[in-house]
C-alpha cells in the first residue's frame, strides 16, 4: 500500500494532508496523482466519497504558480453545491499556500461579486457550467493562462443537458492544457468527450471486490434528523453488543470521537496510524479483555484486527471504496460467529451504498434508529439493574444505618431520601432523552438545497405553470428543480414543454416541504406552481431528456434561464441589476 510520502507532491501540501489526519491515499488518489504530476491526462471512474476530490486537488496545487495573475485551473462541476464543495477542499487543501485564491462561480448568484473575485486574480476557479460560458462571453474569465482543466461529475453534467457547455469551454482552454475527467458512469457520450479532448488519458477506475460475507447482517442508516453522534449514542444504547469496532475517516476524528464517547459514559479507546505499535496492542488486548468495549478505528489501524468479541462493526463514516467495507465488516463475523455491520450514509453518499451492494452482491437493508423512547426504556431498566446488582453485593450497612438516621433526624421519608440519593449519582447528566427535536431547520439556515430523500421507484407527471412561450429549456427545469429544490437529478424523467406549461415526470412521491419549496421557485422568471398533472399525458417521443439542446443556446437574452446559470428562487432575474 502506498503512502502520501511515495508520491511526489509539494511538501507544503503534504503537510497539509497529514495535518488533516489523512493516513494513505484512496484507491483513485493512489492510481490518479502520480500521472497527474507527471503531467499525463487522465479519466477516472468514480464517485464521491472516494476521495476523488483530492485526488485532482493535491496535483494541481503541487504545481501552482502563486504569483501567476490569471486562472490556472479550471473545474467544471455539475451543481452549486459541488462547485462550493470542491472550491471549499481546494481552500483547504491550500492551508500552506500563502495567497491562494480559489474562486466559485455558479449560477442563481449575483454577478457583482463574482465580477470582482474574477479581477483579483484567482488562482483556480470552480463553475457550473452555465455560469462560466456565461462569465466568457462577457469577457470576464481569462482561460488564457489556463494549465489544467476538470470535469468532475462529467456523467452528471451530461445528464443535466450541460455537455454543449462543456464542449464550448473545452474549445476555449488553451491546447496545452492538462485534462483530468471524473465520473461515475462512462456513457458514450463522455467516452467521447474524452476522445476528442483528452491526449491519451491514463485510464483509472477504482475496482470493487466481490467478496462475501454471508455471516454478517448488514444495515445501513440514512443519516437524517438526528446527528451522527447522537445516533451512534442511541445504537450504543440500545443494540446489545459485546465489542465494537466504530470506523471514522481521520486520525482526528478517531480521538474526537473517543473522548465524545468517554464523555458520555462509554468505555472507548482510539486508534489510528500515529498511535505506537505497542500502545496500539495494549489497546486491543484492552478490547479483547473486556476491559474496553468500543475501540475508534481507521482503516489502516484496524487492518487484519482479530478479536472475537466484536459483535459489530460501525461504519460512522462510509469507506472510500467498497474494498476497505469489505475489510472493515471482515473485523466482526470471526471464527464462525455471526456479525452485525452498521453503515451511516448520508444523501450524498447514497451511490457509495448502491456500489457496495454491488461489489459484495447483498443488499444492505434500511436500519431504523431506535427511538427515544427506546433509548429511555432501557435508562430506567439498567438505572433499576444497578440498584439491584449494588443491593445483591450487599456490604449496605453502614449507608443503612445514615439513611435511618437522616430519615428520624430530619423526619423525611426512605423514598424521598433514595431520590435525593439517585439524582447525587446520576450528576449533571440528564437520565433521560427529550423528545426529537424538528429536524427541518438546518436546511433552511444553511440556504443550500438539500437532497431529499424520496422513496419508491414509482414516478408521476407534474405539471409546471412555464412554457414555450416563456422560452423555458429542459435544462433550466432540470437546473431548478435539481439545484434549488433538492430533487435528485437521476428522479427527473421526460420533460415536455408546451406553450404555456410544461410536463416533468418526477418521482410519485415527492415530499410535501419539497413540493412547497418548488412551487416558489422561479424559472424564466416564472414562479413554478408545480402540481400533478391531472390527466394530462406527457410526450415521451418529443423534447423531453435524454435532449439535443437548441441550437439558439448562446443567442438572446436568456441568461437567466440556463440552468444553473440563474435560475432563482422566489427573486426577479435580471443579472445586469444583481448586484446587491
Ligand atoms: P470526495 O470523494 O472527494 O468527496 O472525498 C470524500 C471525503 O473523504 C472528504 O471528506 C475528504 O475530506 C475525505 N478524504 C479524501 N481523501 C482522504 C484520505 N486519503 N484519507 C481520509 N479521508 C480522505
Amino acid at each position: 500500500m502506498s503512502t502520501f510520502d511515495d508520491l511526489d507532491l509539494d511538501d507544503r501540501v503534504r503537510k497539509v494532508v497529514s495535518d488533516l489526519g489523512y493516513e494513505t491515499p484512496s484507491p483513485i488518489q493512489a492510481e490518479t496523482i502520480p500521472s497527474l504530476l507527471a503531467g499525463r491526462d487522465v479519466t477516472g471512474q468514480a464517485q464521491t466519497g472516494t476521495g476523488k476530490t483530492a485526488a485532482f486537488a493535491l496535483p494541481i496545487l503541487s504545481r501552482i504558480d502563486l504569483d501567476a495573475k490569471k486562472p490556472q485551473a479550471l473545474i467544471l462541476a455539475p451543481t452549486r453545491e459541488l462547485a462550493i464543495q470542491v472550491a471549499e477542499a481546494f481552500q483547504r487543501y491550500a492551508a500552506n499556500l500563502p495567497g491562494f485564491h480559489v474562486l466559485p462561480i455558479y449560477g442563481g448568484q449575483s454577478y457583482g461579486p463574482q465580477l470582482s473575485g474574477l479581477r483579483r486574480g484567482p488562482h483556480v476557479v470552480v463553475g457550473t457550467p452555465g455560469r462560466l460560458i456565461d462569465h466568457l462571453e462577457r469577457g470576464s474569465l481569462d482561460l488564457s493562462g489556463l494549465t489544467n482543466v476538470v470535469l468532475d461529475e462529467a456523467d452528471e453534467m451530461l445528464r443535466m443537458g450541460f455537455i454543449e457547455d462543456v464542449e464550448k469551454i473545452l474549445q476555449a482552454v488553451p491546447e496545452s492544457r492538462q485534462v483530468a475527467l471524473f465520473s461515475a458512469t462512462m456513457p458514450k457520450a463522455i467516452r467521447s468527450i474524452s476522445q476528442s479532448y483528452l491526449h491519451n488519458p491514463v485510464e483509472v477506475s477504482v475496482k470493487s471486490s466481490t467478496a462475501t460475507a454471508t455471516n454478517i447482517n448488514q444495515r445501513y442508516w440514512p443519516v437524517r434528523g438526528v446527528h451522527k453522534l447522537d445516533a451512534l449514542t442511541r445504537i450504543l444504547e440500545v443494540e446489545s453488543f459485546d465489542a465494537m469496532i466504530v470506523f471514522v475517516r481521520t486520525k482526528q476524528l478517531t480521538e474526537e470521537l473517543t473522548e465524545k464517547l468517554q464523555a458520555r459514559g462509554f468505555s472507548a479507546a482510539a486508534i489510528n496510524g500515529d498511535i505506537a505499535q505497542a500502545q496500539r496492542e495494549r489497546t486491543i488486548g484492552h478490547l479483547r479483555e473486556g476491559r474496553i468495549d468500543i475501540l475508534v478505528a481507521t482503516d489502516v489501524a484496524a487492518r487484519g484486527l482479530d478479536v472475537e468479541r466484536i459483535s459489530h462493526v460501525l461504519n460512522y463514516d462510509i469507506p472510500h471504496d467498497s474494498e476497505s467495507y469489505v475489510h472493515r465488516i471482515g473485523r466482526t463475523g470471526r471464527a464462525g460467529r455471526s456479525g452485525e455491520a452498521i453503515l451511516f450514509v448520508s444523501p450524498r453518499e447514497r451511490h457509495m451504498l448502491r456500489s457496495i451492494e454491488k461489489a459484495t452482491r447483498q443488499s444492505i437493508s434500511q436500519m431504523e434508529l431506535p427511538s427515544v423512547e427506546a433509548v429511555n426504556d432501557q435508562r430506567l431498566a439498567r438505572f433499576a439493574q444497578s440498584i439491584t446488582d449494588t443491593l445483591a453485593n450487599g456490604e449496605l450497612s453502614l449507608f443503612q444505618d445514615l439513611v435511618q438516621e437522616y430519615e428520624r433526624t430530619h423526619d423525611v421519608p426512605a423514598a424521598e431520601i433514595a431520590a435525593a440519593l439517585a439524582s447525587m449519582v446520576q450528576g449533571d447528566r440528564p437520565l433521560l432523552l427529550e423528545p426529537e427535536p424538528e429536524p427541518t431547520e438546518n436546511s433552511k439556515r444553511s440556504g443550500k438545497a438539500q437532497a431529499f430523500e424520496i422513496s419508491g421507484d414509482e414516478t408521476a407527471v407534474f405539471r409546471v405553470e412555464v412554457g414555450r412561450r416563456n422560452r423555458v429549456t429542459p435544462s433550466a427545469l432540470v437546473g431548478a428543480l435539481a439545484n434549488e429544490g433538492g430533487v435528485p437529478s437521476k428522479r427527473i424523467g421526460h420533460i415536455d414543454i408546451r406553450a404555456e406549461h410544461t410536463l416533468v415526470e418526477l418521482p410519485a412521491e415527492l415530499p410535501d416541504d419539497l413540493l412547497r419549496k418548488l412551487g416558489k421557485t422561479q424559472v424564466a422568471g416564472r414562479g413554478l406552481r408545480i402540481r400533478r398533472a391531472g390527466d394530462e399525458v406527457l410526450d415521451r417521443s418529443g423534447n423531453g431528456r435524454p435532449r439535443k439542446p437548441g441550437r439558439d443556446k448562446f443567442k438572446g437574452p436568456r441568461k437567466g434561464q440556463r440552468s444553473s446559470g440563474g435560475v432563482r428562487s422566489g427573486a426577479s432575474k435580471r443579472p445586469a441589476r444583481e448586484h446587491s
